[in-house]
């Protein structure tokens, strides 16, 4: 929640998404928010990597655990819970399937690209065909060719996805990353069989 609390130590108020004490300096308890606020990055889909990792290595850096011999054990939960809640939002926000998972959830569309009811006919059969060229593929150079095929639907559909958050239309872009997920999970055994 998007609220104020007050520090554990000299009763200053905290303002959402800080981390430490403006006055004292303390770490506060960790709260309840999305990974983009966590990060302090804004709730979109086409993110400047760059951008999110420099956020990511900085707020990580406040908490390391070299600084944890000069803290109280109150300080040490907090850091490390602080810590690993960052690492798993960057985690999270690094990759485009969980990244728009994150935000079709946050739009309150329940999203698991690994839902097991998908049956858009459409996507699967292009998915299959993308197996079968690999599959029929007879020698490794062919079967570099197609991957680079998969590597450019990859793409295309990032670009689809990230042009349907834009519009808003939301229920096409739980469709398309279904099919990314589909598509890198291709890639991922093609790859084991060059
Ligand atoms: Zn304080």
């Amino acid at each position: 929640m998007s609220t104020n609390s007050v520090c554990w130590n000299c009763q200053n108020i905290i303002p959402p998404n800080v981390f430490l004490c403006q006055k004292c300096n303390k770490i506060q308890p960790p709260k309840q928010v999305n990974e983009f606020k966590l990060l302090g990055i804004s709730e979109e889909f086409d993110l400047d990597l760059e951008e999110l990792e420099d956020a990511y290595l900085k707020l990580q850096q406040l908490f390391h655990p070299d600084k944890y011999s000069q803290l109280s054990e109150k300080e040490i939960k907090y850091s490390t819970l602080l810590s690993s809640m960052i690492n798993e939002a960057y985690q999270k926000l690094n990759s485009s399937i969980s990244r728009a998972s994150v935000l079709l959830q946050l739009k309150g569309i329940n999203s698991h690209p690994e839902d097991s009811s998908f049956n858009d006919s459409q996507v699967l059969e292009e998915v299959m065909e993308i197996q079968n060229e690999f599959l029929e593929a007879e020698d490794s150079e062919q079967k570099k060719i197609s991957i680079q095929k998969l590597n450019s639907r990859i793409t295309e559909t990032i670009d689809d996805l990230s042009i349907s958050f834009k519009k808003q239309d939301y229920e096409i872009a739980k469709k398309l990353n279904i099919k990314l997920s589909y598509l890198e999970k291709i890639k991922v055994n093609f790859k084991k069989q060059l």
